[in-house]
C-alpha cells in the first residue's frame, strides 16, 4: 500500500521546531516526547524523524538504520522511565480503524498504572 504523508501534521510541525515539546530522548533518526494528553502517570510517544504515516509502513519503507534507531529509543525510553519491574504497554494505532489521530507514526510507552485489559470487548 502507498501512504500518503501529510506535511502538515502536528508531529511534522513538532519535528520542524515549529511548536514546542517535552522531549525524553532525541537520537538521529527518532524523537521520544510526552504526550500532551497522558493516560497514564507515564505516557511517552515515540517517533522517527522521518516521514512515514503507520507502523506497517515505517517497516516497509524506512531504512534499516532509521528502523535499528527507533527500536533502540523505545529501549532507552522504558529504561529512562523504570519500567522494568511493573511493566507497560507500547500501542500503535493505524487508520481508521485503529482510530489513529496524527498520521505520522508514533508508538505510545504507557505505564505507572495497571492498564487493565487490552481491548473492550465490543
Ligand atoms: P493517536 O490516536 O495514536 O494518533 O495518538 C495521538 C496522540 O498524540 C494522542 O495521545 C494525543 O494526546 C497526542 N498529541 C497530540 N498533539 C500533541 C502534542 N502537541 N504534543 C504531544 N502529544 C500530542
Amino acid at each position: 500500500m502507498a501512504y500518503a504523508y501529510d506535511t502538515s501534521n502536528i508531529f511534522a510541525r513538532i519535528l520542524r521546531g515549529e511548536i514546542p515539546n517535552s522531549t525524553v530522548l532525541e537520537t538521529e533518526h527518532s524523537l521520544a516526547f510526552r504526550d500532551i494528553a497522558p493516560q497514564a502517570p507515564d505516557h511517552v510517544l515515540v517517533i522517527p524523524k522521518g516521514p512515514y504515516v503507520t507502523y506497517d509502513h515505517f517497516c516497509a519503507a524506512a531504512s534499516d538504520a532509521e528502523i535499528v534507531d527507533f527500536a533502540r529509543a523505545v529501549a532507552r525510553v522504558c529504561a529512562a522511565l523504570g519500567v522494568e519491574e511493573n511493566g507497560y504497554r507500547a500501542i500503535t494505532n493505524a487508520g481508521t480503524h485503529g482510530v489513529q489521530e496524527v498520521p505520522h507514526f508514533h508508538m505510545h510507552i504507557v505505564a505507572g498504572r495497571p492498564m487493565g485489559r487490552m481491548l473492550e470487548q465490543s
